[in-house]
């Protein structure tokens, strides 16, 4: 049986040494690590079948929900943003989402929270939608990833693509108005013409929001295994194919508001927002990442641990990293920088010290003059061409 009355163990939470007030609104994250099959290019922690651990599972995650509003960083704070990631998460029964939403409600003050349920096209009915809707979700994401048969099936995807269309017009019928989807580009044997094909079919379709991921070459997984056989797109065209989202996209009214995410105006994904504007984050479940200021952690990558520690009442963390005030501050100008609002430079670096803050300064006038970055007086944002070399621009701005 799971405990879900043990007092918090004092190395449960690690120590922040920020300075900065934790008042501030929270984002909740729930990992459901549950798939259907193995994606061979996923890096996540997920796990395949383990149906019997699955209610356990939501049971631990309903006792480390009550754990950690008991602690004194997150008891009282408002709950913005409810996340359902995976994993799979529309494997969970609606009555269980419902179960874990109450536990959230009861926990945490929670307010007009955005409250977001991954899922897989297949396997949704509208009865699964209405249930999901009646529990509090309120935006739904849809795993499309391709719309080429022969490409879902190298991703090793469950679903078909008239799984996908299938899914658009169930979220639809369940009353859904903020519906996301995902693509992937970059796929092996996928040439530029063929991601047009696919992104004008998912823009037809109509999502609220669309992330559209270049596909990566992630260590541990299948795909990394076999890079040398992949008839990956060469750099030219996935170059090529990160432009033609963004031009394809805003024909169709779905403007890109960071890298990889696009969003018809007041569509942006809150939850993602708040982590792009370094707002704290908890993190429950096996392997869920939380931050709480300058303060980052991981719970355990692994299912049955996870369980096993949360029924003795042990800690699910793993040992806390802190960054010093510099770092700390690099990293909040590369999560601004991701979004096309940009940073105030000035504001975000004002409470570091005076040699930091200069540093920082010299690596953003760097990235100035390497036309990656445009300025407007303390505001900074990627160009074009920053926007397609993000990855080296932050490197610059880490290291
Ligand atoms: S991509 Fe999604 S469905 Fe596939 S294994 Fe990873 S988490 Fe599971």
């Amino acid at each position: 049986m799971p405990c879900d009355t043990d007092a918090v163990s004092p190395r449960e939470i690690p120590a922040t040494d920020s300075t900065k007030p934790t008042a501030t609104p929270l984002g909740l994250y729930l990992h459901f690590p549950f798939c259907p099959a193995r994606c061979p290019y996923c890096a996540f922690y997920f796990v395949v079948g383990e149906r019997e651990a699955r209610d356990p599972y939501v049971s631990a995650l309903e006792s480390e929900i009550e754990r950690m509003a008991r602690d004194p960083r997150f008891a009282g704070r408002e709950v913005a943003t409810i996340y359902f990631g995976g994993g799979t998460p529309s494997l969970l029964e609606p009555a269980a989402v419902d179960s874990l939403l109450r536990r959230v409600h009861d926990a945490f003050p929670v307010g007009t929270a955005e409250v977001t349920l991954e899922s897989n096209p297949d396997g949704l009915t509208e009865e699964r939608l209405a249930g999901y809707r009646t529990a509090g979700v309120n935006r739904l994401t849809l795993g499309w990833q391709s719309f080429d048969a022969d490409r879902l099936r190298a991703l090793g995807r469950t679903h078909s693509v008239d799984d996908n269309v299938r899914s658009r017009q169930l979220a639809r019928a369940a009353g859904f108005e903020n519906v996301a989807v995902d693509l992937m580009f970059g796929l092996p044997g996928q040439s530029v013409s063929d991601w047009r094909r696919e992104i004008e079919a998912a823009a037809k379709l109509g999502p609220d929001h669309v992330s559209a991921y270049e596909l990566t070459m992630e260590e541990g997984t299948r795909f990394f295994r076999r890079r040398g056989e992949l008839a990956l797109p060469d750099e030219d065209a996935r170059a090529e194919m990160f432009e033609l989202a963004a031009e394809v996209l805003k024909e169709a009214g779905i403007e890109r508001y960071e890298i990889s995410n696009f969003a018809r105006s007041g569509h942006e994904c809150r939850h993602n927002r708040n982590t792009w504007r370094s707002g704290d984050n908890l993190g429950i479940g096996a392997s869920a990442a939380s931050h709480v200021a300058n303060t980052r952690w991981t719970n355990v990558r692994d299912l049955r641990g996870y369980m096993d520690r949360i029924a003795a009442g042990r800690p699910v963390a793993e040992p806390p990293e802190v960054l010093d005030e510099e770092t700390w501050a690099a990293e909040d100008l590369y999560l601004g920088l991701r979004t096309v609002e940009g940073i105030d430079a000035d504001a975000r670096l004002a409470r570091i010290p005076a040699d930091a803050r200069q540093r920082l300064r010299s690596k953003l006038d760097a990235a100035l003059e390497n036309g990656w970055l445009n300025r407007d007086g303390p505001g900074f944002r990627l160009t074009r061409r920053g926007l397609l070399l993000a990855d080296s621009v932050f490197e610059e701005i880490l290291v």
